[in-house]
């Protein structure tokens, strides 16, 4: 069996280090770089807690892809740098298996661009978890019943980005089924601004961001003399490798990019 030979960006980070655990534990998967920068040159599987394994950071994306002959970058870095992570990966027939959020409608346009135009797939997932990823598509169906909508997404206090990816992703998915409407009195005043959240298309999406928290998101509906509630709770970083594992093995085969893992699954 061939197996899958990746690196990982951001590997010394929160996400990245659970990709480096989940790999080394894969057969059909193997780590072949990673890259950091604040670790550059230790060794990745001693800087994550499982011991050695023959693979010092790097700390630029272009020397992980020139050093090894990759099959999947997969990239939990920063806003900042992953439209060029990708673009580089791409241009080297790399695929990239992406969760970092923060990319605009218009970055993926243009990196789905690339990937047509390179015939190197890519898969872009806002986020991982499968139960998530359930949690978006019966949002999106009990919107074209129950229009009136809000969305409450809570993450830890070291997360940059607001609101999350995962609930603009989920934001577009109810625009979808939802028929157009602005919500609320017409003419409610905000005392402090920003007490409504920010405004999505006729609707509000609200960030919670505590310490302790990991990922978590409730999408409210309101009916007369009803609420509906769909509720999803990361409750580590663990549960976002199942859907990493699957990204990694999907991409393979595909020959564009896939933004969203709700188009990889069986739904
Ligand atoms: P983190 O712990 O801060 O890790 C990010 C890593 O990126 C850092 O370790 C850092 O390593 C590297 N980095 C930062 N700036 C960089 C730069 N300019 N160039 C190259 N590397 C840089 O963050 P995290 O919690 O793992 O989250 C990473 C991303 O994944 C975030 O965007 C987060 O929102 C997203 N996320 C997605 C999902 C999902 O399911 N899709 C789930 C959780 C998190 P060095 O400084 O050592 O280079």
């Amino acid at each position: 069996m061939m197996k899958i030979r990746v690196i990982v960006a951001g590997a010394s980070g929160r996400m990245g280090q659970e990709v480096v655990k989940m790999l080394v534990k894969e057969e059909n998967m193997e780590l072949v770089g990673a890259i950091s920068r604040s670790q550059a040159g230790k060794d990745a599987g001693e800087v994550v807690g499982i011991g050695y394994l023959g693979i010092p950071f790097v700390s630029s994306t272009l020397e992980a892809l020139s050093k090894t002959k990759a099959n999947v970058l997969v990239d939990f870095t920063t806003p900042e740098v992953v439209k060029e992570n990708m673009e580089l990966a791409m241009q080297t027939g790399v695929r990239p298996v992406v969760g970092t959020s923060g990319l605009s409608q218009k970055d993926v346009a243009s990196l789905a661009k690339t990937s047509k135009k390179t015939g190197t797939g890519a898969i872009i997932a806002p986020n991982f978890a499968i139960g998530a990823v359930l949690m978006m598509v019966f949002a999106q169906k009990a919107a074209k019943y129950l229009p009136h909508v809000e969305i409450i997404e809570s993450h830890h206090d070291r997360k940059l980005d607001a609101p999350s990816g995962t609930s603009l992703k989920t934001a577009e998915m109810i625009n979808e089924n939802r028929a157009e409407m602005r919500q609320g009195h017409p003419e409610e005043k905000e005392l402090i601004d920003g007490a409504r959240g920010a405004y999505f298309n006729g609707f509000r999406i609200h960030s919670v961001r505590l310490p302790g928290l990991v990922a978590h998101q409730e999408v409210l509906f309101g009916g007369n003399g009803q609420l509906l509630t769909v509720r999803h709770d990361s409750f580590n970083r663990e549960s976002f490798m199942p859907g990493v594992k699957l990204a990694v093995e999907k991409v393979m085969n595909l020959d564009r990019l896939v933004y969203g893992l709700e188009n990889i699954l069986d739904l």
